[in-house]
């Protein structure tokens, strides 16, 4: 599942660059999150890296976005792609669909 910011929000900005798929921008009014960027940082790291930092504890999963984790797998080998192909450099070293994240 992708996560999401509650109105708990405080706008403390210590998420936003933890994100190591640039999901998390700031909103309306409150910080918010892309899901179609969130892989609750599998491929980056074990645990979600907003979840770690925030104060005050408002990501929570999104139910409206589940998916498994092969799922978000695939979604980071996807955004790892488009971000090789942004930058215009060499195509990203990409773990096949029956890799464990890093
Ligand atoms: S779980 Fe990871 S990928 Fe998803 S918004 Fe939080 S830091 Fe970004
Ligand atoms: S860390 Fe939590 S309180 Fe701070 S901006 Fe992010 S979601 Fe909001």
């Amino acid at each position: 599942m992708a996560l999401w910011i509650t109105d708990e929000c405080i706008n403390c900005d210590v998420c936003e660059p933890e994100c190591p798929n640039g999901a998390i921008a700031m909103g309306v009014e409150i910080y918010e999150i892309d899901p179609h960027k969130c892989t609750e940082c599998v491929g980056h790291f074990d645990e979600p890296q907003c979840v770690q930092v925030c104060p005050v504890s408002c990501i929570p999963v999104s139910p409206l976005f589940v998916e498994t984790e092969a799922q978000l797998l695939d979604k980071y080998r996807r955004l790892q792609a488009a971000a090789a192909v942004a930058t215009g450099g060499p195509a990203a070293v990409l773990p096949t669909s029956s890799s464990k994240p890093a």
